[in-house]
C-alpha cells in the first residue's frame, strides 16, 4: 500500500502550514525519516512564471519556507531550484516575485540556477537533466495543483518537467508533441530525478484553462504529502472529477513502477473530507489523451486548435517567442505566429504573464465537441 496523507488548510499563515506539514509527515515519521543531519537536500517548487501568488500559478513561498525550516531543523543543507521555460536569467525574475529570494535571505537557503546539466539516456532518448538533481542527496517535490490544457492535469509528476533547465524544454516538446509521447517523457523525468517526498500545494490553485494565467484560481482548500508522487497524483486526480485512466503520464508512471496509481492500493490518512472539491471547470482536452500521436498530430492539424492573441493584453514582453519550440512566434508587439508551424504545445499560453493567448479551436472542433 501507498500511502497518502491530507490536511485541510484554508489560507497560507506560515504558522498554519507548518503546523499542517508537520501533521501530513508524522504518519511518515517526520521530516527526519527523510532527512539526515549533513544531508544536502533539493526543494523544487513550480516557479513556471513570474506571477502574483493570488493567481495560483506558482507554488506558494509559505509552504517553501516550511519545508525549507523543517529540512534545516532535521540538519539538512538546503538548495531551492526550479526552471521556468524561456532563457536562463540570474536572477529569475520568478524567485524573486515568487518569494524564493526572501527565504533565501532569511534561512540561508541556497537558489540554484538551473544552469550546468547532467547527460542522461533513458529508454533511448536523451536527457539534460539540472546537475543539482544529481549532486544532491535527496529531492523534495513542492508542486502546484492545478488543471492542464495538455495533460489535464499538473502536480506531482508533471512538475518535475522544471527538471530540464530553461530552452532545453523545447527539444522535448517538440520530440514529443502528442499527449501520449509527451506524458512519457514525464514519466521519464520521474524515473531520472526520483524524488522522496512530495508536498503538495493544494490550497489555492487552478480549474479550467490552467496552468497559467489563463486559468481560474480556484480554493481546493488542501495540502498532501506522500513519498508516492504517483499515488498522490491518483487521489488528486480522482478527487477533481477525472478518471485516473485519463491522466495519461499518472497512468504510464503507474505502469513503469514508479508508484502506483491505483486507488485500491493508496491508502488516505488525514482529513479525506478536504478532497471533496465538488464540481470543477475541467479542460476540454479528453479526445486526444488516448490517440498515439501519429493520429493526434494530423488531427490537431485538422480541427486548428491554435494559439489566439488578444493584442490588446499583450505587453510585448516576448516570452512567447522565448518558449516556443518550433521558434514560430516572430517578437513584436503584439507577436506574430506562423501558425501553419504550430504544433498546438500550449506552451506560450503558458507562459504569457497576461494571459493574452488562448487556445482558438475552429468550427470542425467546435462541431464536434473536442479541444479547448
Ligand atoms: S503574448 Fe504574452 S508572452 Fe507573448 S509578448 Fe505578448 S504578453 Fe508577452
Ligand atoms: S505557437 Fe504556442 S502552441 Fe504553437 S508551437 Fe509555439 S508555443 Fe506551441
Amino acid at each position: 500500500m501507498s500511502l497518502v496523507t491530507v490536511e485541510a488548510c484554508a489560507a497560507y499563515d506560515l504558522d498554519g502550514v507548518r503546523q499542517r506539514i508537520h501533521g501530513l509527515l508524522a504518519p511518515f515519521g517526520g521530516m527526519r525519516r527523510f532527512v539526515r543531519p549533513g544531508m544536502r537536500v533539493l526543494v523544487k517548487p513550480n516557479l513556471v512564471s513570474a506571477s502574483d501568488w493570488e493567481r495560483a500559478i506558482t507554488t506558494h513561498p509559505s509552504l517553501v519556507r516550511a519545508v525549507v525550516d523543517l529540512v534545516q531543523e532535521a540538519g539538512g543543507d538546503v538548495v531551492i531550484g526550479d526552471s521556468p521555460g524561456g532563457p536562463i536569467q540570474d536572477p529569475p525574475p520568478v524567485w524573486r516575485r515568487g518569494g524564493m529570494v526572501d527565504i533565501a535571505e532569511q534561512t540561508g537557503a541556497r537558489l540554484a540556477l538551473f544552469e550546468s546539466v547532467t547527460w542522461e539516456r533513458l529508454n533511448g532518448d536523451d536527457y539534460f537533466v539540472a546537475s543539482p538533481f544529481s549532486e544532491v542527496d535527496l529531492v523534495i517535490n513542492v508542486p502546484k495543483l492545478k488543471t492542464h490544457m495538455l495533460t489535464l492535469y499538473t502536480g506531482a509528476i508533471k512538475n518535475l518537467f522544471g527538471a530540464v533547465p530553461g530552452t532545453r524544454k523545447r527539444q522535448l516538446h517538440l520530440r514529443a508533441p502528442g499527449v501520449p509521447d509527451f506524458s512519457r517523457i514525464l514519466v521519464d523525468l520521474l524515473d531520472l530525478t526520483r524524488p522522496a517526498l512530495t508536498i503538495m500545494d493544494g490550497v489555492w490553485g487552478q480549474e479550467g484553462d490552467g496552468p497559467g494565467a489563463r486559468g481560474t484560481p480556484h480554493h481546493y482548500g488542501c495540502l498532501l504529502a506522500s513519498p508516492d508522487p504517483v499515488a498522490l497524483d491518483a487521489v488528486l486526480v480522482q478527487a477533481m472529477g477525472y478518471r485516473v485512466r485519463d491522466v495519461l503520464h499518472v497512468v504510464q508512471a503507474s505502469e513503469r513502477g514508479l508508484g502506483t496509481a491505483d486507488l485500491e492500493a493508496i491508502q488516505i490518512q488525514g482529513d479525506r473530507r478536504a478532497l471533496d472539491f465538488g464540481s470543477l471547470n475541467l479542460p476540454r482536452a479528453y479526445f486526444f489523451l488516448r490517440v498515439p500521436s501519429w493520429i493526434s498530430a494530423p488531427l490537431r492539424q485538422a480541427i486548428r486548435i491554435r494559439p489566439a492573441l488578444d493584442e490588446a493584453a499583450c505587453a510585448g514582453c516576448g516570452r512567447c517567442v522565448e518558449v516556443c519550440p518550433p521558434e514560430i512566434i516572430t517578437a513584436g508587439h503584439p507577436p506574430r505566429f506562423d501558425l501553419d508551424r504550430c504544433i498546438a504545445c500550449f506552451c506560450c499560453a503558458e507562459i504569457c504573464p497576461q494571459g493574452a493567448i488562448s487556445m482558438h479551436r475552429n468550427w470542425v472542433a467546435r462541431l464536434a465537441g473536442v479541444g479547448i
